[in-house]
């Protein structure tokens, strides 16, 4: 069986690690999610990869000895509610087929290879991603070590349940100076591969991203009996607001926002809304681009709740920064994907990556797989076995190029 089959052959098994019947569900710490990363550990090992699990649970693969520099190679196991098969996992997968096809060929790494298999990213338990790329990063912040997920477990608790160490995690950071960078395999989870007709993507920067909530509040009133002169229908602006959103994000390339949840109150077919609560999200590549659409946004709120004599409350936070990839890696990338055979695509990714934390310590390069429809999230996820050994190939010359 080829590299590339057998990797998706990995992926189907991982998938029967839920906890949920009949669909995928694998958060941080449960058996779920202890499972599949056994099972991972045992193709590391079958690879000749040495296993341990760090402090919080994430497995930690190596491969070569000595004090070289090392370059550390992954992806996370933990899925959201419902999710595919792919995200996450066939950056794990990928990176242990690499070391196998080194190891059939008689070749090896002139440093230190690192296969991590982060135990969260998503943080769909605990409502924070990135728990295990942030110990690496050594940016843990021990304050969530007191959140309770939905059953009041405290994460303290599940940390030690899951075989790790709460009071170990800030020992697990990895020292930047022994560290040659963090390269990532993932899914697109957009639709750009797709539409170019092309297998691989090299990752230019991980777009930042804003999310808060705003908060237009009118007066609630009889929908029979108050003249539509006198109303202050909160909806009213919230619509309003919705499609200048539409509009500003529209009005400079690459950026995208999205009202995801609409809250109305009191809520009834009879009652003029009085107060409205949305959420708002945006996000682009550069900082200062997502600044501006912010502050354009602010702006037509405010304009919008004048002209309808309704309040306004802005709850949107400074959000995560946009990181960039590495030049000089995204460079050798670009030339292993060239060297497999391949055109070569620069893309910025609009879904945050386990590269964001390790960007915090060391250089960061991803390598994005084609999937079907762009399609991520959802159980309805597909990549192709012929993708897949692009992406074998291009992360195999890329290890060769590095060293
Ligand atoms: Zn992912």
């Amino acid at each position: 069986m080829t590299y590339a089959a057998a990797v998706l052959r990995r992926c189907d098994e991982l998938a029967a690690f839920t906890e949920e019947e009949g669909r995928l569900t694998r958060r941080y710490a449960t058996p779920a999610l202890w499972q599949a990363g056994e099972t991972v550990r045992e193709w590391m090992e079958a690879a000749g990869i040495e296993v341990r699990r760090d402090a919080i649970g994430n497995l930690i693969g190596r491969l070569g000895d000595g004090d070289r520099r090392t370059l550390l190679v992954g992806s996370h196991l933990d899925t959201v509610r419902d999710a595919g098969r792919y995200d996450g996992v066939l950056g794990v997968l990928v990176a242990i087929a690499c070391a196998e096809r080194l190891r059939d060929d008689g070749r090896s790494l002139p440093y230190t290879l690192e296969v991590l298999a982060f135990a969260d990213e998503e943080g769909v338990r605990y409502g924070t991603g990135y728990l295990g790329s942030s110990v690496v990063a050594g940016c843990f912040d021990t304050a969530d070590l007191e959140r309770r997920d939905a059953g009041g477990v405290k994460l303290a608790d599940a940390v030690r349940a899951f075989g790790g160490d709460p009071d170990g995690l800030a020992g697990d950071r990895r020292e930047p100076a022994d560290l040659i960078g963090y390269y990532e395999v993932h899914i697109e989870q957009g639709p750009v591969l797709e539409g170019d007709g092309v297998p691989l993507g090299v990752v230019t920067a991980i777009a930042g991203q804003t999310g808060g909530r705003i908060v237009f509040t009118g007066e609630a009133g009889h929908a029979g009996t108050v003249p539509m002169a006198l109303r202050r229908d909160a909806l009213g602006a919230a619509a309003e607001f919705v499609t200048a959103l539409e509009t500003v994000a529209r009005e400079r390339d690459g950026v995208v926002a999205t009202v995801g949840s609409v809250g109305v109150e009191p809520g009834a077919r009879n009652v003029i809304p009085g107060r409205v609560v949305l959420s708002v999200d945006v996000r682009h590549a550069s900082d200062p681009v997502r600044d501006a659409v912010l502050a354009g946004l602010r702006k037509r709120a405010g304009a919008i709740a004048d002209a309808r004599g309704v309040g306004l409350e802005w709850q949107v936070g400074t959000g995560t920064r946009a990181v960039d990839t590495s030049a000089a890696l995204a460079d050798k990338v670009a030339e292993a994907v060239a060297a497999s055979g391949h055109p070569v695509v620069r893309l910025p990714s609009g879904a945050g990556h386990d590269a964001v934390m390790l960007s915090r310590i060391a250089p960061i390069a991803m390598l994005f797989v084609r999937c079907a429809g762009g399609v991520s999230h959802n159980p309805g996820e597909s990549v192709t076995v012929e993708d897949v050994a692009a992406a074998i190939d291009a992360t195999t010359r890329f290890l060769e190029l590095v060293g």
